[in-house]
């Protein structure tokens, strides 16, 4: 992609309903194709964006998906003509083959859209790579978080602006967009699947997960996680970090059917919230091992233990002495929802 695709761009911006430049070569408007749609002119599904080298077309609507000097063609066709013209006087036209015909050389679209693959962020700093005086660090403090997780934990100054840039028009309006600390999840092999963005402040949804391949079970921590041991699995990536080989899953309903025998269920400790209460009394039925904290514990998650002056390895040892599956686990759990 060079200078030409992007003036083309504009120059065509003109004949297409609700255009906007959304990220740096990412761009949005009503799918000419499909006319997005015939009732609400408000619709707009259509966007080009930028796949290694390349721009590409595809409509969230109709699923239309084109290179974009075939978009270009279908809005324009004497435009067309001179982007193509002008595309070949750059040089840009060859497909390295001999093949001077211009248009050739202009790559059909790969639809890398759902999936996409990459182990970092572009642009984003690392809270270990932030500068000493950066208002962030001071978050991270406060929440004792473990400095050998700041290299993975990223900081983002616009978080609606940067997830369109992976998963288009998730927030169509950039209005109230604000900065967020940005927790990846990743497979195995380290590749990103999805990434929560935690708030700052005080805006009304503290964690946003967003999930960029849906084929992926919700798990952050996979990278480090050593599945011959038994697996600690708790709800926030956060109170991950403090336990030993454990992950999170980014939502109440902490089992993990495929690891059934390792896992150890680590509920908040709020024996007064029904939600927690009916979960966990699920996963007893089902004969999951799960974590009751005993009385005199009286922080609700591991965070704020940790905030509250206990260690770790305290953590780890009363989540030890404290885990029941079957027939112990439902006595224990009835006397701890009377608590
Ligand atoms: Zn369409």
């Amino acid at each position: 992609m060079n200078y030409i695709d992007t003036k083309y761009i504009s120059l065509i911006s003109l004949r297409l309903r609700n255009f906007t430049k959304k990220g740096d070569y990412l761009w949005n408007f009503s799918c000419p194709f499909c006319g997005d749609s015939q009732r609400n002119k408000k619709k707009a599904r259509g966007f080009v964006y930028r796949t290694k080298n390349d721009l590409f077309y595809k409509c969230h609507n109709c699923s239309h998906g084109t290179n974009l000097s075939k978009l270009i063609e279908y809005v324009d066709v004497s435009l067309h003509k001179e982007y193509v013209l002008e595309r070949y006087k750059e040089g840009l036209t060859s497909s390295g083959q001999g093949d001077k015909t211009p248009g050739a050389g202009i790559k059909n679209p790969e639809f890398d859209f759902k999936k996409p693959v990459f182990k970092s962020f572009d642009g984003l700093k690392k809270f270990s790579e932030l500068d000493e005086s950066h208002p962030a660090l001071k978050f991270l403090e406060d929440r004792m978080i473990p400095r050998d997780a700041w290299n993975d934990i990223y900081f983002c100054s616009k978080f609606f602006e940067f997830t369109n840039r992976y998963v288009p028009n998730k927030f169509p309006s950039l209005n109230g967009d604000h900065p967020r600390m940005i927790i990846p999840f990743r497979k195995e092999d380290g590749t990103i699947f999805a990434y929560q963005g935690r708030a700052f402040g005080n805006e009304p949804q503290k964690y946003i997960t967003i999930i960029l391949d849906k084929e992926c079970p919700k798990i952050f921590g996979l990278d480090r996680l050593d599945t011959s041991r038994s697996i600690h699995v708790v709800e926030g990536p956060i109170d991950s970090l403090f336990i030993e080989n454990s992950v999170a899953v980014a939502q109440s309903d902490l089992r993990i059917p495929q690891y059934k025998d390792k896992v150890v269920l680590i509920p908040d400790n709020e024996p007064r919230n029904q939600q927690v209460c009916s979960q966990i009394q699920k996963w007893i039925d089902e004969d999951y091992s799960v974590c009751i904290w005993p009385k005199g514990v009286e922080k609700k998650d591991i965070n704020d233990m940790i905030l509250s002056g206990k260690s770790s390895a305290e953590i780890m040892s009363i989540i030890h002495s404290n885990t029941h599956k079957g027939l112990q686990a439902q006595t224990v759990f009835n006397s701890w929802k009377r608590t």
